[in-house]
C-alpha cells in the first residue's frame, strides 16, 4: 500500500478514465444494455463482467467503494445509502431466528433501538452489555451468540474498546465482531489490523467531510461482503451514484481534513481540561481518559469530538451554547463546520431526566464536534462562550 494520502487520492481509480476527464464520472443511469442476447447470456453465465441494474451496482460507487477498502486495508466494502442502512442490512444479512447477539451499550441511538425494539419481532435475542466491560460480555456469551456489535470510540463519552481482547474472545467462542469506527475513521484507526471481522462506518460524517451526503460503508473479507451485496440488491440500500460521486471527491482531501480535526480536538481538549468552568472533559487523547492506554496502542489520533460538563446545570449549558459564535448548533459530526449539541436536549429528548441519568447523559453535558476552522478561533470563541456562561 502507497501512503495513505496517495492511498486517498488514487486508490480505487482507473489511470485512464471515460473521455480522458481527470475526475471519476457519474454514472447517473438506473440500468444497463446488452449489445445482443449472446452478451446477456455470456454476463449471465459468469463469462462476462458488467453491470445489469442500478439496484446491484454502479461504476461510480464501485470506485467509491474500492477507494474505502484501501484506505481500511480490507478486501472489500459495500456502500448503502445510510449509515443506519448498512448496519441494519449487515444484521439482518448476519443473522436468522433464534440467534443471540451482544450489544455494547454506549451506541448510536438507533443502532440501540434496531437491535431492541425491531430485532426481537425476528426473534432475535440481543444482550445489552456496558461497553468495554469484556468480563460481562464472556458471561453474556453462549451457544447461540452469533455476533459482537460495539463502537469505539463511542459517542458522546468517547469510551474506547480494546479491539485485540474483544478479537480473542471472539475467536475463541466463534462469534464474529462488528466494530463501528464512525468517530475514529481509518484515519486514525484499522480495526481489521487488530483481528476484528468486519467494520462499519457512517460515511456522512469525517468520510464525506462535508455534511451533504448520507451514506454507510461495511468492510470486511471478500466473501462476505459478496453476500452482503447480495443482500443489499433485495434490501434495495445501494448509495446513489451522485453521492458516491461526492464521497469520492470528499476522501480525496480526508488525510489533511483528519489531520487538522485531530490536532483541533486534542488542543480544545486540552484548553478545557485546564479551564475552571469545566467539570470534566471526555477525550481519549487526554492522559485523565480512562482508556487512554488502549487508544494509545490501537489509535494513531484520536478525532474532531470533545464532550465535557460544565459546571453548573442544564440551563448552564444551553446559555454557553447560545454564545457560540462558530459553530453551528445541530446534531451531526465531522464536515468542516464545527458543531455544537447538548446530548439531553437534542437526541435524548423523547427521555425523562431520570432515564437520561441511567445511560449516564447528563443535563450539563456538552458535545463539541470540531471542524477544521482555525484551532485559535475556534478557541477564542469558546473561551468568550464559557465567559458568558
Ligand atoms: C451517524 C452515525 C450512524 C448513523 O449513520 P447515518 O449515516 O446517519 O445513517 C451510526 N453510527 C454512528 C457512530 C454514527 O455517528
Amino acid at each position: 500500500m502507497k501512503g495513505f494520502s496517495t492511498t486517498a487520492v488514487h486508490g480505487g481509480e482507473k489511470r485512464r478514465k471515460g473521455e480522458d476527464s481527470i475526475t471519476n464520472p457519474i454514472f447517473q443511469t438506473s440500468t444497463y444494455t446488452f449489445e445482443n442476447t449472446q452478451e446477456i447470456i455470456e454476463y449471465t453465465q459468469g463469462l462476462k463482467e458488467r453491470y445489469e441494474y442500478g439496484r446491484y451496482g454502479n461504476p461510480t460507487v464501485r470506485v467509491a467503494e474500492k477507494k474505502l477498502a484501501a484506505l481500511e486495508g480490507a478486501e472489500e466494502a459495500a456502500l448503502f445509502v445510510s449509515g443506519m442502512n448498512c448496519i441494519t442490512s449487515v444484521l439482518l444479512a448476519m443473522l436468522s431466528r433464534g440467534d443471540h447477539i451482544v450489544l455494547m451499550d454506549e451506541c448510536y441511538r438507533k443502532t440501540r433501538y434496531f437491535c431492541q425494539n425491531i430485532l426481537p419481532k425476528y426473534g432475535i435475542e440481543v444482550t445489552l452489555v456496558k461497553t468495554g466491560d469484556l468480563k460481562a460480555l464472556r458471561e453474556s456469551l453462549n451457544k447461540r451468540t452469533r455476533l459482537v456489535i460495539s463502537e469505539s470510540p463511542t459517542n458522546p463519552y468517547l469510551s474506547v474498546v480494546d479491539f485485540a481482547e474483544l478479537a480473542e474472545i471472539s475467536k475463541k467462542n466463534k462469534v464474529k465482531v462488528i466494530i463501528d469506527s464512525t468517530l475514529a475513521t481509518p484515519y486514525n484507526q484499522r480495526p481489521l489490523e487488530h483481528g476484528i471481522d468486519i467494520v462499519i462506518h457512517s460515511a456522512t460524517k469525517y468520510l464525506g467531510g462535508h455534511n451533504d451526503l448520507i451514506g454507510g460503508v461495511v468492510l470486511g473479507n471478500a466473501a462476505f461482503i459478496s453476500a452482503i451485496k447480495e443482500f443489499r440488491g433485495a434490501l434495495g440500500g445501494i448509495m446513489d451514484p451522485h453521492s458516491a460521486y461526492l464521497l469520492i471527491r470528499g476522501l480525496k482531501s480526508f488525510p489533511l481534513r483528519m489531520e487538522r480535526q485531530n490536532k483541533n480536538g486534542m488542543e480544545l481538549a486540552q484548553f478545557l481540561a485546564a479551564h475552571p468552568k469545566v467539570r470534566k472533559v471526555y477525550y481519549p487523547g487526554l492522559e485523565t481518559h480512562p482508556q487512554c492506554q488502549i487508544a494509545q496502542k490501537q489509535m494513531q489520533g484520536y478525532g474532531g469530538i470533545v464532550s465535557f460538563e460544565i459546571e453548573g446545570d442544564g440551563k448552564k449549558a444551553a446559555r454557553f451554547i447560545d454564545h457560540l459564535k462558530l459553530p453551528y448548533i445541530g446534531p451531526s459530526f465531522g464536515g468542516t463546520e464545527s458543531m455544537v449539541e447538548q446530548p439531553a436536549i437534542i437526541s435524548y429528548y423523547e427521555l425523562s431526566q431520570e432515564q437520561r441519568l441511567e445511560i449516564g447523559i447528563k443535563d450539563e453535558l456538552i458535545r463539541l464536534a470540531l471542524g477544521i476552522e482555525d484551532t485559535v478561533d475556534i478557541v477564542a470563541d469558546i473561551k468568550q462562550a464559557l465567559d458568558h456562561s
